[in-house]
């Protein structure tokens, strides 16, 4: 009798025994379908005794209905799999769903069809149509994507088919993606990014698990050296897979890898297209697929034959997810490439004190790019005293920073100002009355977009017009904005410079892959004079006419007793400071701040990296914080307060005295509601040595809480909300 233990797509299921029918063959990894009461579900045989399933008798075992001709998933991915459910305390068909894409890529044997606008007007043309048709534009997709694109229903779609003015395009499967070429553009390294890229390649031949902190200024060409690790594992025939922490960074990404390698590598993110992220799946399962670039999601995919991985910007914190598996996709990529026994390079100008220690104490071997590349000097940081040269009242630039801007704009250089607030207003209120406008989801303000002309909670997504009246007082005409946003402070750069072309970056304005393609086209060509933009504008991008870069308020991060707090604001000015002065020209930078003595912004205007890396990595030492200790967030939420805090409470009792462990609160949670939920947070400290996750399992294992409370573990969290 064949039995099988299988891993199925559900979350709430645990492994599950099969029997495999004559004639089927099976192996661990196999993806197999089979059924769940009356339904099917898609799911991946396991190893036997890794995982525990309920015994079965074997007459009881319901057969397997299919298994997929589909590559099985690879040990190395299993074990990365268990790994990944076992010290993030996930369900492993979780983790696994990331494998498989949730499933929806696996059935890509068939061609598929796409539509796209022919051209052609269809007979009988209606507004509703004709704006559809506009808005679609050249873009190719599903019916239910065009519907999306255009902003119509689908019936509208089908009738411009039926009428030809969108026609089906099949996509082949056997239409097979370009082979990037190692030798066809091979740049002309600086001797330290050629010993990094001798380093690398001759890591990717050895095909053995090496990590590297690839620690280089930025500027310096970090990303030509990691190319040669790439074009070695493309010679050697291996897969390559980048991660990037931002989706806008792809855009400029893919312009260099091609010009450095002649053909484009496959992208994956959340906003690929169904289609084609069936066929990148496909194509990343069977071995096609040699360099995959993607976010974090990437990081799961079933390369049978992984050569390298790069996590460029290493340091960012959207590496960290939030929702579903709390997992830090750095972390895990480095457990990927052990299991898979490759290299892995952290690129980074700034890298986290957790990667910095690990190069201290050997583990990651360090390689470091000095200067910028092509004799491009490093920008010059000059704090602007916020209490001594104030901006005039109703402004947020002081005098210095908006006369170093009339400077460049006379020059004919561009100018990015660094603000790290959307909208126009983080807080409006009533002038009458003080009436402070609240998200009701969330324990947030309601931050003005002017833009859309709308109110919106940038937690939950809450909107509403901006009120005609006071909701408290009924007085009209009665918002006032508190503070500044990027949209106000654009609103500050039209009055003092009429004549200036500005653009606005946030995920606002910026949010797919071709907005940033025309906001990177517009600066090449010199179309913007001052660019305004929160932190998607502080990493990646390379324009050599920008020479002045001004931190509006270097004070904002550094509120709220964050763990990482000083350290993610040290790591976001070095960033944005280092898009200035990239090309000839050298850059100047102003921070400005209402106590520039603190240590954070003295390190940077002293251009004192080390010495600031230093003292924070004493202090983590002491208190024995990360990566000296160890931390796990136990947050509890329900959308009934009272029950939320009982079972908190009850948690919280339950807490195992445990020698160098310690459990604080529960305490509200900073964000004591969001999306309607009350939240409670218990933090666990502990000692390096101690199997935290373990402790955790059987503490909330042996305890139950009502239905409608919810808790979940964030193992390492990045995130103090
Ligand atoms: P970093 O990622 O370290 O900030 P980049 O990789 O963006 O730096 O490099 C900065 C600029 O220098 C880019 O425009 C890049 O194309 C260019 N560059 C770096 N190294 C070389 C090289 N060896 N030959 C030609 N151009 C290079
Ligand atoms: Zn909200």
């Amino acid at each position: 009798m064949n039995r099988a233990c299988v891993i199925l797509l559900n979350s709430a299921l645990g492994p599950l025994d099969y029997r495999v029918p004559d004639g089927m063959q099976v192996e661990p990894g196999t993806i197999v379908l089979a059924p769940l009461g009356p339904r099917q579900l898609v799911g991946v045989v396991w190893d036997e005794n890794r995982i525990a399933s309920d015994p079965v008798e074997d007459h009881r075992l319901r057969p397997l209905l299919s298994a997929y001709d589909l590559p099985p998933l690879a040990a190395p991915l299993r074990r990365l799999i268990e790994w990944t459910a076992d010290y993030y305390l996930a369900p492993p068909a979780a983790v696994l769903r990331m494998a498989l894409a949730s499933g929806n890529a696996l059935d890509a044997a068939r061609p598929t069809i796409e539509y796209s606008a022919t051209g052609t007007p269809p007979e009988r043309m209606t507004a509703r149509r004709a704006a559809a048709i506009d808005r679609i534009g050249e873009r190719q997709g599903s019916v239910r994507e065009l519907a999306s694109w255009g902003g119509v229903s689908v019936s509208i779609i089908r009738g411009l088919i039926g009428a030809g003015a969108i026609a089906p395009v099949e996509i082949s499967p056997a239409t097979r993606f370009p082979v990037p070429d190692p030798d066809h553009a091979p740049p002309s390294l600086e001797a330290a990014q050629g010993e990094a890229a001798a380093l690398f390649a001759a890591a990717v031949e050895a095909r053995a698990f090496a990590p590297f902190l690839l620690d280089g200024v930025t500027g310096s060409g970090k990303t030509e050296a990691y190319f040669e690790g790439v074009a070695a594992a493309l010679r050697a025939g291996r897969q390559s897979l980048v991660l990037l922490p931002e989706i806008a960074l792809t855009e400029p990404f893919l312009t260099r890898f091609a010009a450095r390698f002649g053909a484009a590598p496959i992208v994956w993110h959340s906003a690929v297209r169904q289609s084609q992220r069936r066929r990148a799946w496909q194509a990343i399962a069977n071995g096609e697929a040699a360099v995959v670039v993607g976010a974090r999601s990437a990081l799961f995919l079933p390369y049978p034959k992984l050569g390298l991985i790069v996590v460029d910007e290493a340091h960012e914190a959207s590496f960290k997810q939030e929702e579903g598996v709390a997992y830090h996709a750095r972390d895990v990529a480095v457990m990927r490439a052990r299991f898979e026994d490759i290299p892995i390079i952290l690129a980074s100008a700034t890298p986290a004190i957790e990667s910095r220690q690990m190069a201290e104490i050997g583990v990651y071997r360090e390689v470091r790019l000095p200067d910028r590349y092509g004799g491009a000097a490093l920008p010059t940081i000059e704090a602007i005293d916020l209490r001594r040269d104030p901006p005039p009242r109703g402004r947020w630039l002081a005098p210095a920073l908006a006369a170093a801007i009339a400077d460049r704009l006379e020059r004919g250089e561009q100018s990015l100002l660094f603000l790290n607030r959307r909208g126009y207003a983080p807080l409006t209120l009533c002038r009458k009355c003080g009436h402070r406008f609240q998200c009701p989801n969330c324990t947030a303000w309601m931050v003005e977009h002017r833009l859309t002309r709308r109110l919106a909670c940038h937690h939950c997504g809450h909107v509403m017009p901006p009120p005609p009246s006071c909701p408290s007082c009924e007085e009209t005409d009665m918002l006032v904005p508190v503070g500044p946003g990027v949209e106000r402070i654009a609103d500050e750069v039209a009055a003092l410079f009429p004549d200036a072309r500005t653009a606005i970056v946030t995920s606002d304005t910026i949010w797919s892959p071709a907005k940033a393609a025309e906001f990177v086209a517009a600066m090449d060509e010199g179309a913007i004079d001052i660019v305004i933009g929160t932190q998607l504008v502080t990493k990646g991008y390379h324009f050599p006419n920008l020479t002045l870069v001004g931190v509006v308020d270097a004070d904002l991060g550094l509120s709220g007793g964050d763990l990482r707090a000083a350290e993610r604001s040290f790591q976001q000015i070095m960033q944005v400071a280092g898009r200035a002065g990239r090309g000839e020209k050298k850059g100047h930078v102003y921070v400005q701040s209402h106590e520039p003595e603190a240590p954070v912004i003295a390190a940077l205007v002293r251009g004192d990296a080390p010495g600031f890396y230093a003292a924070e990595t004493e202090a983590r030492r002491a208190a024995a914080m990360p990566p000296f200790g160890r931390l796990a967030a136990i947050i509890i939420s329900s959308e009934d307060a009272d029950e939320a805090r009982k079972a908190a409470n009850a948690i919280g009792r339950a807490a195992p005295k445990q020698d160098g462990m310690a459990v604080y609160g529960p305490a509200p949670a900073p964000l004591a509601m969001l999306r309607g939920r009350h939240r409670l947070r218990l933090l666990v400290h502990a000692a390096r040595a101690l199997d935290v996750q373990d402790v955790i399992r059987e503490w909330l294992g042996a305890l139950e809480w009502p239905r409608g409370v919810r808790v979940a573990v964030d193992v390492d969290p990045y995130s103090f909300l």
